[in-house]
Formats: C-alpha cells, sequence, structure tokens
C-alpha cells in the first residue's frame, strides 16, 4: 500500500480536515469548502454560526450557506477538543465513517462539533455531517465547577438575609416580574428553566399540579419509565449512580421535587396559565396567573416558555352514538385507579400506550377488559428491543458526548437507522408480533418502517412498548376488538356489526390529545396560533417546526420531547433567549 492510500488515523485525518476547512473558511473560499464535502452530505448548526437550528443538505448548499455563516460569524481556531472522546472509526446509519469531536470559536462565542468523515472514489477523505452548536456566549458563561459562584453574598452575615431568605424573596415575585415565564415543570420546565437560571435570567417557572412531579405521581400505580435511568438525566444534576435501571414513577417525582430545589429554580406551584396577550410595542406578554386559592396575578414577562407537554387538550373521538351509554365514559386524562372497576367490565377505546396501560391495570384490578382497537399500531417489546436507539449512552463515552453524538445525526440519518432499528426490533419481537396478528391484532412500523421514534417525532403515539398487556391481549385476558366491528353505542355498551352486545359499565377514551396548536388557540388566540403554524412534526422541514427555537411570534418558545430531548435542546433554547436578551438577536 503506498503512502497516499494508505488510511490515515482518525485523529491524523480529522485534524487535517479541520485545518483546510478553517483555511477555506478564513480565505472566503466556497469552492475550496465545497470541494471539502461529500455530494451527499449534511451541516447542521445549533446556533452557533447562524443563530438557528437548521439543516442544509449537499455539498454546494453546505458552501454557499457556510460560507455565508461564516462571514457574519467569524468562525476560528478549529481544533480536535482534547478532553473529549478521542476521533475513532464508528458506524452511523449503516456508514462506516471516523468521527471526530472538535472545538471552535466565534466573535460571540465558543462551540464544539461533530465532524464525520468517508472517503470518496479517491480515497481523499470527505465531510459526511458536519455538526456545529453553540455552548456559550463570550462574557455570558456560565458559573460552573472552577467558575460557581462564591456565595460571598449572604455567607455567614450574621446582620443580612441568608440564602433561604434570598431564596424565599426570589421566588415570591412581589416587587417584580420575570424575564421568563416557563409554564409546565415536567422534564421540559424543569430543564429549561434550569438552564436559564444558570445563565442568569431571571425565570419563574409556574404548574397548575399542587406539587412539582404531580405529573408522574398521577399515572397509573405500576409506573416505571420506559428508558433506562442513563438516557433520562436531567442536565447539571445527574440521577445517582445507585438507582434502577427503570426509575419508578413517584422516585422519579420526588426527584422532580428536589430537582426544582437543589436548581434553585423560582416556581409557583397550584398556579395555572389561562392565556397571555402580546404587546409588539413593550415587547411584553400580558399573561393571567391563577393561583391555589383562587386568586389571579397579571405578569408582563418578555418570553413565556411552553412546557405544557400532551397535557393540553383531550382528544375526543366523535362518535355520536356514545351518548347513549349510561355507564361511566372517562378520557384518560382523567382515569386513576382501577380499584374502583374490581369485578366491572371496562371497555378501553385505543391501543396506544394509554390504552394498553389503563387496561393492563384494569385487569390487573380485577375488571373484565376488553381493549378496541381504531388504527395499525406498532408494538415494541420494552427490553430489548424498545432500548436499541439509545445503544450509544451504553457504549462508554460520557453524557455530554453522547448527547453531542446524538445531535450531529441530521433527519435524514436519523431516519435510516431508525428504519435499521426497527427491522433489529421486528426481528427479536417476532414471537409476539406474531401471535398478536393471530388474535387479529393489526400491527404496523410506521410510515416507511421508521418505527415508533418517527410515529412520536410526528405523531406524539400510534406506538406500545410492551410491558406484558400485549401477552394479556394475546392469551384472551384482556380481550380485543376492532373498532370498524361496531356498530355503534347502546346503552348498555357496544352493539357490534355481528348483532352480539358487549357488556360494559366503563368506557375509556384512550384517545390522544389535540396538538399544542390547538392549545395555543385557547392560550393565545387565533392570530398568534395562526402566525406560528404547526408545532412538532416536520412538514418538509429537516427540522422539529417551532420547537427549541424563535418562533414567528416573538417572545413566544416551545419546549417538550423525552428526557433527552429536553436536556439537549434546552440549552440552545436558553442560549437563543440569553442572546435576545442581550440584543444578539
Ligand atoms: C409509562 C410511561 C413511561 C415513560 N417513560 C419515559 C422514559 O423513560 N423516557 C422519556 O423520555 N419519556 C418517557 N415517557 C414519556 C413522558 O411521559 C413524557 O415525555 C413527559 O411526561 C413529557 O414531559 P413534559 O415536561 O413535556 O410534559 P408533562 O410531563 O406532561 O408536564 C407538563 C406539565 O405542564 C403542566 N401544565 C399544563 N398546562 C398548564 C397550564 N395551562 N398552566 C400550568 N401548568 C400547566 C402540567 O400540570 C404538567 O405538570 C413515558 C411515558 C409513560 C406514560
Amino acid at each position: 500500500m503506498n503512502i497516499l492510500t494508505r488510511p490515515q488515523a482518525p485523529a491524523t485525518a480529522a485534524q487535517d480536515w479541520l485545518e483546510q476547512f478553517e483555511r477555506a473558511v478564513a480565505r472566503r473560499d466556497d469552492a475550496l469548502l465545497a470541494s471539502l464535502f461529500a455530494a451527499d452530505s449534511y451541516w447542521r448548526d445549533l446556533l452557533a454560526l447562524t443563530w438557528r437550528i437548521q439543516t442544509i443538505a449537499g455539498a454546494t448548499a453546505i458552501a454557499r450557506e457556510l460560507g455565508a455563516a461564516a462571514r457574519r460569524a467569524s468562525p476560528r481556531g478549529f481544533a480536535l477538543a482534547p478532553d473529549r472522546t478521542a476521533p475513532r472509526h464508528v458506524t452511523r446509519a449503516g456508514i462506516d465513517a471516523i468521527e471526530a469531536i472538535f472545538r471552535f470559536e466565534t466573535a460571540q462565542g465558543r462551540g464544539t462539533g461533530v465532524l464525520r468523515l468517508v472517503p470518496d472514489a479517491d480515497g481523499a477523505m470527505k465531510a459526511w455531517t458536519l455538526l456545529t452548536t453553540l455552548d456559550e456566549i463570550k462574557g455570558h458563561e456560565e458559573r460552573l465547577g472552577q467558575s460557581r459562584p462564591s456565595g460571598s453574598a449572604y455567607a455567614r452575615d450574621f446582620h443580612g438575609p441568608n440564602w433561604l431568605d434570598a431564596r424565599t424573596t426570589a421566588a415570591a415575585y412581589t416587587d417584580r416580574d420575570p424575564a421568563v415565564l416557563v409554564v409546565g415543570a415536567g422534564q421540559a420546565g424543569l430543564s429549561a428553566a434550569a438552564r436559564l437560571g444558570q445563565l442568569q435570567i431571571d425565570t419563574l417557572m409556574v404548574d397548575r399540579g399542587a406539587r412539582i412531579g404531580d405529573n408522574w405521581r398521577n399515572r397509573y400505580h405500576a409506573l416505571v419509565l420506559h428508558n433506562q435511568v442513563h438516557v433520562n438525566h436531567l442536565p447539571y444534576m445527574p440521577f445517582p449512580a445507585t438507582w434502577p435501571a427503570y426509575i419508578p414513577k413517584d422516585k422519579l417525582a420526588g426527584w422532580f421535587e428536589s430537582y426544582a430545589d437543589n436548581m434553585e429554580l423560582n416556581y409557583w406551584t397550584g398556579t395555572g396559565f389561562e392565556g397571555g396577550r402580546y404587546d409588539q410595542t413593550t415587547g411584553r406578554w400580558s399573561v393571567t396567573l391563577r393561583r391555589g386559592d383562587g386568586t389571579t396575578r397579571e405578569m408582563h414577562p418578555r418570553h413565556i416558555v411552553m412546557a405544557t407537554g400532551a397535557s393540553g387538550i383531550p382528544n375526543l373521538p366523535d362518535i355520536p352514538s356514545l351518548n347513549n351509554f349510561t355507564g361511566t365514559v372517562l378520557h384518560a386524562s382523567r382515569y386513576q385507579d382501577g380499584e374502583a372497576w374490581r369485578g366491572k367490565r371496562a371497555i378501553v377505546l385505543g391501543t396506544g400506550t394509554s390504552g394498553h396501560d389503563i387496561a393492563q391495570d384494569l385487569h390487573a384490578n380485577g375488571a373484565a377488559v376488553t381493549i378496541v382497537q381504531r388504527r395499525s399500531t406498532m408494538i415494541v417489546n420494552v427490553e430489548p428491543s424498545a432500548q436499541l436507539p439509545y445503544a450509544l449512552y451504553d457504549e462508554g463515552p460520557p453524557l455530554e458526548d453522547c448527547d453531542l453524538i446524538t445531535t450531529s445525526i441530521p433527519l435524514p440519518l436519523a431516519r435510516k437507522s431508525h428504519i435499521m432499528l426497527t427491522e433489529q426490533a421486528r426481528k427479536l419481537d417476532q414471537d409476539l408480533l406474531d401471535a398478536l396478528e393471530r388474535v387479529g391484532f393489526r400491527l404496523d412500523f410506521g410510515d416507511d418502517g421508521t418505527g415508533w421514534q418517527f410515529k412520536y417525532l410526528t405523531r406524539g403515539g400510534g406506538y406500545y412498548f410492551n410491558v406484558g398487556c400485549s401477552e394479556l391481549i394475546v392469551t384472551g385476558e384482556v380481550g380485543l376488538m376492532q373498532f370498524a366491528d361496531i356498530d355503534g353505542f347502546v346503552a348498555e355498551g357496544v352493539r357490534m356489526r355481528s348483532g352480539e352486545t358487549v357488556h360494559a359499565d366503563l368506557i375509556v377514551l384512550a384517545t390522544g390529545y389535540k396538538g399544542q396548536d390547538a392549545l395555543v388557540r385557547k392560550l393565545f388566540g387565533d392570530e398568534i396560533a395562526a402566525s406560528v403554524g404547526p408545532i412538532w412534526g416536520f412538514g418538509n422541514e429537516l427540522e422539529l417546526r417551532n420547537m427549541f427555537v424563535r418562533t414567528p411570534q416573538p417572545g413566544l418558545w416551545f419546549i417538550a420531547g423525552s428526557f433527552a430531548q429536553c436536556r439537549i435542546y434546552s440549552k440552545y433554547l436558553a442560549l437563543q433567549i440569553k442572546a435576545s436578551e442581550l440584543g444578539l438577536i
């Protein structure tokens, strides 16, 4: 093998590429820039060069956009990040590549990125994917580790307020309004509020629950999380190493409560956000908060971060004959406890996660349950199949490297890798899937076989991580009915097209929730809802719509998703709000 074609060591190849890249950027040489990228390549920027979250595809478009962005942001100092996972050979979305984490700076900030190199036909290493992310704004760094606050303001001051006094005053908001109001104190709200607090932005988080963590406490009795603990950390405070692989709901609820206190978050519980109006002239919202004692408080924050999860507006199916039923009808959001239904007959409409979980809970409590399937559903065993996408987090790199690597996969490659993972899960779960089909359960595997992850990212549901209900359906312990076989609802239950009547005392509508769009319309009115447009899902874009980014409505932001998404993207959400407060964007 001659020296020109001998494969380079990953570090050398990555360092060489970064040097050429820096040269192309410094010389404003877009032709050289284009020549560094594979034809079929992607550049994803999280704020560092564009103050946007965006993905650009193809060498020509990348050179054009990146070249223009670089002229504004003046990036320089590209070098391998010495304290991060070393450059190495990896396989991503079925392609072998060299993967390297690098650092750089711009005129306004410092950043980190991930480069993936693949050889072209001549053996020259070209960028297949490039990620550039902003870590911090110069002069506004987080006060962490060595630069942690000294505490001198209230330490051992026998005359002044102590830490607790200062915290109580800060959270009371008697004489001021916050710059940011975060609505919702689930993982999305907590992550956002913690990040904003670290950036010294005055932030109040409100939740209508009586205690932080009630969003988990009030879920079904047997709930333990679906993903393993090491994927689910909140920012700054990882779960203890002693914790079980799957966290039980009340343990998590307790952690949420202590997280809010330990991260010094200002929060009001028992407080509902009832809506707001935006004043273009002052750049402030007028919002109404209803406190637990029935009083209201009007506030004027500059920003509202909606972190309300799926707990918005229940989606009630339009089934006129349901009014004929004389028993109890509940939406899944109002279902609490199977104990009340011991010895009774229940019909659960819907085969997503809630439908299966409620059916299993009712069954465990001695009710006779039938689940009704309206649409085909994806079924994945919670272990090992549902854990496959998180394999990286088991491979050894520290959490922040895993998060960066996860962020660096552009949407088209994420799709490809989820098609592969779905195939793998399907093989692992073959026996269960066959058995379900034998009893008439209709399965699917997502659009183009992209699986549950893309169902989540596009529809927010349509799948079930099997924790035992599928076996109950296979054995007939939980009955199965197809919605298409139902003629209509009658006083005593359901009349089938066959003429048979299935009796019920309870009908649970596990039919999901209306999207965030409907909530925005309810809380902010038609005009703002129309200007913001669809929230979540992709449309024709390569990024989630209106999520974690500036929306068309100034001062209105959205955060949602898994623990990992909230942990990762809360950082960029907070950096954008900080930049907006500083007048940088
Ligand atoms: C069985 C099960 C297991 C799961 N396991 C995992 C897992 O392992 N990993 C994972 O990432 N996800 C998991 N999930 C998904 C997870 O539940 C959701 O992703 C999560 O709840 C979303 O968090 P959130 O902060 O966006 O919203 P939520 O948890 O729904 O929190 C929203 C909060 O907003 C509040 N709120 C809403 N409207 C208002 C208002 N107008 N005023 C004031 N407060 C308001 C609500 O009271 C609520 O507390 C699991 C779900 C289930 C059911």
